[in-house]
């Protein structure tokens, strides 16, 4: 079993009604004075371009196109809240890592991610969304370090795990666990997901859930 919380058959048909639920969009952030009030608890997803961010966000809502690819202009560089039955927010953070962006872009990037995680007292967890075939790279480990240094907690998500056959599932636990000892803010286990076989997708609701008030 690939999640290490043991969640029960209420709490997963919980979650799933929850995700099952409005979830609607509510804006795009560019600059951090049109963030919304910090009346609700909001957690967020980061990950580099390409990780399998918008295919997790459709999965866990089941909808097919809830979050769009980071790479439709125009929606990469705003921070896009969504609000989940009026439990919970997600908040879709701008991809990184993606090689063509100049530098003045990745700046800007850092400065509204930055000042993001300093500033958002309901910012309950941020997911750090992993490839799992290729585990951290060293733009990842610049996050988790904004990440420690605002003392926002967060939690490594693994996007598809249906890419590493299942004998390899725990020897990447263990080498990206090892890892986050070093790690003051982060959540010492990570949790396996496949938005294409559904893996650990009930599981990351009840995580998701969990955060909510
Ligand atoms: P984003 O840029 O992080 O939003 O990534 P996307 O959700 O657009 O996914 C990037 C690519 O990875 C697409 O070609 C997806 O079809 C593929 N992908 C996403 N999730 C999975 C998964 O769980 N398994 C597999 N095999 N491919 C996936």
């Amino acid at each position: 079993m690939d999640a290490i919380e043991e969640f029960g058959p209420l709490e997963l048909e919980q979650a799933r009604k929850l995700f099952a639920g409005k979830c609607d969009f509510m804006l795009g952030v560019a600059a951090l004075e049109q963030l919304p009030d910090t009346d609700l608890s909001e957690v967020a997803f980061a990950g580099r371009s390409n990780v399998g961010k918008s295919s997790l966000m459709n999965a866990l809502t089941e909808r097919t196109a809830l979050a769009r690819t980071s790479h439709t202009p125009g929606r990469t560089q705003q921070l896009n809240y969504f609000n989940l039955g009026d439990k919970i927010r997600l908040v879709d953070m701008p991809g990184y890592g993606y090689a063509k962006v100049s530098k003045t872009q990745r700046e800007e990037w850092n400065q509204l991610i930055r000042n993001f995680l300093r500033g958002r007292p309901n910012l309950r967890c941020v997911f750090m969304l992993i490839d799992a075939r290729h585990g951290l790279k060293d733009s990842d480990r610049e996050i988790m370090k904004m990440l420690d240094d605002t003392a926002v907690s967060y939690r490594i998500i693994m996007t598809k795990a249906d890419k590493v056959h299942e004998s390899q599932h725990q020897a990447l636990r263990d080498k990206t666990e090892k890892t986050l000892k070093e790690h003051s803010a982060a959540f010492p286990h990570i949790h396996l997901t496949s938005s294409v076989k559904g893996i650990g997708v009930p599981e990351f609701r009840a995580i998701i859930r969990s955060f909510a008030i």
